[in-house]
């Protein structure tokens, strides 16, 4: 049992966490940097520790730091949230060595998936269908064009450290591979300190779609249904939903059981996001997050689970209370990604929030963590916080998000909340109608 946990993040989630925490009746520490003194999870929690300037190098990615925390404070878990520390192998060995919990995954576990090539390996070995590619690491430019000759054109080159839809390059001839090539490989070294890159197909019009799955350590592993992520800037998710309005009934049935299948095989303890492309009937695994999502709010809202209290649960090492027979999908959930950010340039635009007022009433959920009078800082990513509507249906969710979308009041800086206003009302999203590529050429058209 988890008397104190110590949550090693910021912002929503911190705030998401904490909640989850004290619903549970487990006491909470907040970590902060100098520039988080006012943060909201800084207040909710029962007590709280500076770890460190502004830097996330120095204070929130600071593994000395944190594990002094723990100490000073006895907690006896650390949740890792998103981004940060939640997949870093060494921060979960050397909690263990210091005798405190992480809630997530193995370290081994974490290690296999953080290295997308591995991840891709063990993603076949266990029967998840994979994007055709090369079978690790491209090493040289020669090779670079023979597998691309056996594949065919367009290929993409990934970084095997990557993440964030960072430094991923599209070559469609062999002229353009060799400049992809190398600058693929730069950026790869540059952003991740590993100049390793792989190739595979690339997909022209896929829609991203996730399998939420989870298992525990007592051989049991389920899923949770899928969200469609398609809606996305620069590889960002930008808005979610779930289920999809691409899948139906059997198509769901099959890829959510693979999924669940390969983890079980594995051992996989924990939350985990599966995430594929789908295209013309198809999926094609693309990583393993080992971790919780930015958007598993929709997941939460059309299953009726708590997805952190079962992660707490897991980690204590309890079974899962529920098996994959009790889960059912009821009604429709869309998340809208609000960030500090010009809605057309979308440039980060830090600054004091003047005034904030956040919707309510029926199907609303806002998981954020500002708050009037709240000064965003420079030095973190953008988002805000999330905007989550539900409905019985999804025609009935996007008339109810229009509504809550014009109820949500942010004055004093720029956010991305006119940018959901026009979407919502767009023919495409209204019919479901879109892919990857969508937003781009939709912000190319709309915004020039
Ligand atoms: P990251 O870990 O950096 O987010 P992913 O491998 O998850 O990288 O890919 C992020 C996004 O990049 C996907 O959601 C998709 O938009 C695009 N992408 C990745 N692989 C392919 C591919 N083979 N074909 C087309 N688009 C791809």
């Amino acid at each position: 049992m988890f008397d104190k946990i110590l949550i090693a993040n910021r912002g929503e989630i911190a705030v998401r966490i904490i909640r989850a925490c004290h619903d549970l009746g487990i006491k909470t520490v907040a970590v902060h940097s100098t520039a988080d003194e006012n943060a909201m999870h800084v207040q909710m929690a029962d007590e709280s520790v500076c770890i460190g300037p502004p830097s996330s190098h120095l204070s929130y990615l600071n593994i000395p730091a944190l594990i002094a925390a723990c100490e000073i404070t006895g907690a006896d878990a650390v949740h890792p949230g998103y981004g940060f520390m939640s997949e870093n192998a060494d921060f979960c060995e050397i909690l263990q060595q210091h005798n405190i919990g992480f809630i997530g995954p193995d370290a081994k576990q974490i290690r296999q998936m953080g290295d997308k090539i591995e991840a891709k390996k063990t993603a076949k070995k266990f029967g998840l269908p994979v994007t055709p590619g090369s079978k690790g690491s491209v090493d040289t430019i020669d090779e670079a064009i023979k597998i691309a000759d056996d594949i065919g054109y367009p290929i993409i080159i990934k970084a095997k450290a990557g993440g964030g839809g960072r430094g991923m390059k599209v070559a469609r001839t062999k002229e353009e591979l060799r400049e992809a090539y190398y600058s693929a490989k730069t950026e790869a070294k540059a952003g991740f300190g590993d100049d390793d890159v792989y190739m595979e197909k690339f997909l022209d019009n896929p829609r991203h779609i996730e399998i939420q799955v989870f298992g525990d350590a007592h051989g049991n592993a389920i899923h949770l249904g899928e969200r469609e992520c398609s809606l996305q800037r620069r590889h960002q998710k930008v808005l979610e939903e779930a289920l999809s309005p691409a899948l139906d009934s059997k198509l769901r049935k099959s890829i959510g059981e693979i999924s669940a299948k390969a983890i079980r095989e594995i051992g996989y303890k924990n939350a985990g996001t599966i995430e594929y492309l789908y295209q013309d009937g198809e999926f094609y695994f693309i990583e393993m997050n080992t971790r919780l999502q930015v958007e598993h709010p929709v997941t939460e809202l059309i299953t009726g689970l708590d997805l952190v209290e079962m992660q707490i649960k897991t980690a204590m090492g309890e079974s899962l209370a529920v098996k994959q027979k009790d889960i059912n999908f009821s009604g429709h959930a869309i998340e809208c990604r609000i960030n500090a950010e010009d809605h057309r340039s979308f440039i980060p635009c830090p600054g004091t929030i003047e005034y904030y007022h956040a919707p309510s009433g029926p199907g609303v959920r806002v998981d954020s963590a500002v708050y009037t009078g709240y000064k965003v800082p420079q030095y973190y990513d953008s988002m805000l916080g999330k905007l989550i509507v539900y409905a019985n249906d999804r025609a009935s969710c996007l008339k109810r998000l229009q509504r809550v979308l014009d109820e949500f009041i942010i004055e004093g800086i720029h956010t991305t909340i006119p940018l959901f206003k026009n979407l919502v009302t767009n023919k495409d999203i209204l019919e479901g109608n879109y892919n990857i590529k969508w937003l781009e050429n939709y912000l190319d058209t709309n915004y020039c």
